[in-house]
């Protein structure tokens, strides 16, 4: 049987692991696909989704810088795409193109599945308010928080995503908004969204937000913990990285194009003594 092509679009794309993590979903699941890189001109990202989908390409992750460029290129979104405003998995369906974002998915099931944490009713701290934050709210408000409270360096980008997700909260006080100083008390959760950890920078939190049963999870991985993994960890949190979450975000978009849930624990220790 001829296998199905996807491909994972970036610019770079040399560093993706998303090859090998749905080659190992492929030859788990006895589903057949071959998946590739494609390096896309960063002028060129609808041209060369669009060359794919041509030669019989059957859909695409999407990743830095065209995570925008996807959305607009979709003729429908889902709604986490849609809240989110940004696609990460693209599946063509003729001249349809579908577009979704698995990011948030990818980050709940982390926590729920992989970390063990439930998130109803929990007090959640999202740090951060850039592109993977946003794609991030719908999926945790889905959960039911007690509390979801947003911080940024640049406060007016997390008040605006309040206003955004304004309907989707049972009260209004569950979403609120503020500077990194702002957050008062304990929270269970606490996600590093914002990407001061690649510049070894840290998000200033007060450390009263940290407590022994506060799970501290930074989205960046890397074979080392981050700053902010550390400072949490000094102030006795839990603390994880991003790779569960990149790994459970390829098998939500493997399950949206092959309707096949695949397992996710032997591929993440797997990656995890790679790194
Ligand atoms: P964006 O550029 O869209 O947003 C960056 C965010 O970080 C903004 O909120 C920005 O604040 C904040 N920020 C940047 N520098 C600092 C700093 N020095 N101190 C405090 N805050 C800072 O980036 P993304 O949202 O796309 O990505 C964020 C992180 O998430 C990256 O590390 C990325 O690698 C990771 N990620 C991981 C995924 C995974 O699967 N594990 C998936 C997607 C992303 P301001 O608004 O004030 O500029």
């Amino acid at each position: 049987m001829n296998p199905d092509h996807y491909c994972v679009f970036g610019n770079p794309i040399a560093h993706s692991k998303s090859p090998l993590i749905h080659a190992t979903f492929a030859l788990q699941t006895g589903e057949a696909i071959v998946y590739e890189r494609r390096l896309a001109p960063l002028d060129g990202f609808v041209l060369a989704a669009r060359s794919f989908a041509a030669e019989g390409g059957k859909g695409a992750n999407v990743t830095v810088p065209f995570k925008l460029d996807a959305c607009a290129l979709a003729t429908e979104l889902t709604p986490r795409a849609k809240a989110a405003g940004a696609v990460n998995t693209l599946r063509f369906d003729g001249d349809a193109i579908l577009g979704d974002n698995t990011d948030g998915a990818g980050l709940v099931a982390d926590i729920l599945r992989n970390a063990g944490v439930a998130i109803a009713g929990k007090r959640v701290l999202l740090l951060g308010a850039g592109g993977a934050a946003r794609g991030v709210v719908l999926p945790l408000l889905e959960q039911g928080p007690l509390e979801l409270f947003i911080a940024n360096r640049t406060v007016a980008t997390a008040a605006a995503l309040v206003v955004q997700f304004a309907d989707a909260l049972a009260h209004p006080e569950q979403l609120r908004a503020g500077g990194f100083e702002q957050p008062e008390g304990v929270f269970d959760i606490v996600i590093n969204a914002t990407s001061a950890s690649l510049a070894g920078d840290l998000p200033p939190v007060p450390v009263t937000v940290f407590g022994s049963q506060t799970l501290a999870l930074d989205m960046m991985y890397g074979a080392q913990p981050t700053v902010f993994m550390d400072f949490a960890a000094q102030h006795g949190a839990q603390v994880r990285d991003g790779l569960g979450m990149l790994v459970e975000q390829a098998a939500e978009a493997f399950y949206v194009w092959r309707g096949v849930r695949p397992d996710t624990q032997d591929l993440l220790a797997q990656l995890r003594n790679a790194l």
